[in-house]
């Protein structure tokens, strides 16, 4: 559990502890497959926390987040939305089930993903950018069956609307029951596809539900079939190659740089948010 919300399985860092070489930009992805939550009044959640020197981009698959930060950001997102936030210089911030939701209770379905800034931009002022399912760009595939939408970067000749800090490409593929889907990533980025959803083949090798393929960098063709339907996360991005100094909720590139984030938030200069 992250929080009390927040039933999260660990693709990477840990787990099989896959290099940064093959997953830069991206440092780490928490996946938390469906489950139904019982109504509850007071929602679950986790509790103010700093981040400095990364983003955290939440996907929204069932039910609904709500996220305050002391940047003076808030909002909430439901199926088929992100939440790309920029921690940058640092921010305090709390993600909960949304009260309605959580009233209510049902299923939530989120995938949560931490995504690293290159040297030059780990200081930037923090930004918050909600992107609605139907702010993505859309596109129908070709086979009749299958459909994208784009969330950030180029994909089947479609922009996606989120801004990043270094070349990532991040899209919500949906294949229909019968369907494929082929486009190409750029041979030089680091690519992984979260299958959210239902099976799929990609490039001969099969892909269970809730499992993550992590592509090797030999080539650009990616070509996914499905059976009876499947809905992919697919991310690429163009490593950072740059030294990685991490500690709980940091994302740095020297061991002074953790220091002074601990000294920081000591300091307050991280703002102030209510519990
Ligand atoms: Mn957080």
């Amino acid at each position: 559990m992250v929080g009390d919300g927040f039933r999260v399985s660990n693709f990477f860092p840990s787990g099989y502890n896959m290099a940064q070489d093959r997953l830069s930009p991206f440092f780490m992805l928490d996946y938390n497959t469906p489950v139904d939550f019982s109504p509850r009044e007071h929602p679950r959640g986790v509790g103010v926390h700093p981040h400095r020197g990364f983003e955290t981009v939440t996907f929204a698959f069932k039910g609904k987040v709500a996220h305050h930060d002391s940047a003076g950001h808030s909002g909430v997102i439901g199926e088929g939305d992100v939440q790309w936030m920029t921690a940058g210089s640092g921010v305090l911030h709390k993600e909960y089930h949304e009260q309605e939701f959580s009233r209510k209770g049902g299923v939530f379905h989120m995938a949560q993903l931490w995504v690293n800034l290159p040297a030059k931009h780990k200081m930037e002022a923090p930004r918050y950018q909600p992107i609605a399912r139907e702010e993505m760009a859309h596109v129908q595939l070709p086979d009749g069956k299958s459909e994208a939408r784009i969330v950030a970067g180029e994909l089947f000749g479609a922009k996606g609307p989120g801004k990043t800090w270094s070349p990532i490409i991040a899209a919500v593929v949906r294949i229909g029951a019968g369907g494929e889907a082929t486009f190409n990533l750029p041979a030089s980025y680091n690519s992984t596809i979260l299958l959210v959803e239902g099976a799929a083949n990609i490039n001969g090798s099969d892909a269970p539900a809730d499992h993550l393929v992590i592509f090797r960098n030999d080539g650009e063709e990616v070509h996914a079939t499905s059976a009876n339907g499947a809905t992919l996360l697919m991310l690429s991005g163009e490593p950072l190659n740059e030294p990685i100094a991490a500690y709980g909720p940091f994302l740095m590139n020297t061991h002074e740089e953790l220091q002074q984030a601990f000294r920081d938030v000591a300091a307050g200069k991280f703002g102030v948010l209510e519990d």
